[in-house]
This record gives structure tokens, C-alpha cells and sequence, in this order.
């Protein structure tokens, strides 16, 4: 339960920040893998393909804090399979 209402609470604040840019320090790309659209529980939007990865029924109007996913390091909560990563080095001049 207490997992749903963080979860829940993450959600709400991305909503509230996803008009903040994406971090510099953001590598790759989504691969697809649908587990940001699960946080905490599944979206209704969300389809399954039969190779196993995934795609949004309503993609071209989906919302910010899901276009930006994942906008920070902070609140990359999908590490395991999502395809992006951040680069933590930082190289001063
Ligand atoms: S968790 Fe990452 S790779 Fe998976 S769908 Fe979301 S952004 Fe794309």
C-alpha cells in the first residue's frame, strides 16, 4: 500500500515538473520496454506488442511528464530495462 502512495506521490511531482527541461546528462534512448508507463500501475494507454516491447495508444498526444520520462536522474525509477542512462562524470574544462 505504502508502495502505491510514493509511487503515486512521484507520479504527481513529475506531472508538476515535466515543464523543466531534461537533464543534460541524459544518454541513448527509449527502447521501448513500457515500464515507465507502469508507475505505479499500468496505464490505460499502454499496448503490448508480441516481440515484448510495448507502445502508447495515444503517443502523439501523450503527456509532457511522459514525453520527458525520464527527465532526471532522480526520476529514473525503470534503471533494470529502460534504455536510457545518465552520465554522472562530470568533465570540468
Ligand atoms: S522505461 Fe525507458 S526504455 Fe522503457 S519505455 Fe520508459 S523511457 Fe522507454
Amino acid at each position: 500500500m505504502k508502495h502505491y502512495v510514493v509511487g503515486y506521490l512521484k507520479k504527481t511531482l513529475r506531472f508538476f515538473t515535466a515543464f523543466l527541461p531534461v537533464t543534460a546528462n541524459r544518454r541513448k534512448t527509449c527502447t521501448g520496454c513500457g515500464s515507465c508507463c507502469k508507475l505505479p500501475t499500468r496505464c490505460l494507454f499502454l499496448r503490448d506488442r508480441s516481440d515484448g516491447t510495448a507502445y502508447c495508444a495515444i503517443y502523439r498526444f501523450r503527456p509532457l511528464n511522459c514525453r520527458k520520462y525520464p527527465r532526471t536522474r532522480e526520476e529514473w525509477l525503470t534503471t533494470k530495462t529502460c534504455g536510457y542512462t545518465f552520465d554522472d562524470h562530470h568533465h570540468p574544462h
